[in-house]
């Protein structure tokens, strides 16, 4: 590697905060996250992981997972009863789920919570996160609506 990119640095700055050693896999499945911002579950993110690194295991791929989740390079998704997805996008953030093809796209959320919140809220409440999900049909779904 010559120059070492934004990515690299966020990464292995991430990863030695954690007290973690730089492996070949950890950094595979972030990259994997990274190149993809589909929010895969870890089935396929362990699909695609395993067409770069053959010997890789669907626990190793959990474990990475789990790792990047810990070190803040991750975080999980849950949308419905489906199994989790995971996204690189560290960003406060909500999710726009397409109810027909199950696409999931990032959506810009009011941050800060409190004066930015478009929800009213008990009196003297304080919000800590917003886990948003909205639902509804994908620009392609609805096209094929017509
Ligand atoms: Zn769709
Ligand atoms: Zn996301």
């Amino acid at each position: 590697m010559a120059t070492k990119t934004d990515t690299d640095l966020l990464y292995e700055k991430a990863i030695s905060r954690c007290g973690l050693r730089f492996t070949s896999q950890r950094r595979c499945v972030f990259d994997v996250l990274l190149n993809k911002r589909d929010h895969p579950t870890a089935t396929e993110v362990f699909r695609r992981a395993k067409s770069r690194i053959s010997s890789i295991s669907l626990a190793t791929v959990y474990n990475c997972l789990e790792t990047l989740v810990e070190c803040g390079l991750a975080r999980q998704v849950h949308i419905d009863r489906e199994p989790t997805r995971y996204c690189p996008n560290l960003l406060e953030h909500g999710h726009f789920v397409c109810s027909v093809c199950g696409e999931v796209w990032d959506i810009e959320v009011p941050s800060g919570g409190g004066a930015g919140m478009p929800y009213r809220l008990p009196e003297d409440a304080t919000v800590i996160s917003a886990d948003v999900t909205l639902h509804g049909l994908c620009p392609r779904c609805n096209a094929g609506k017509n």
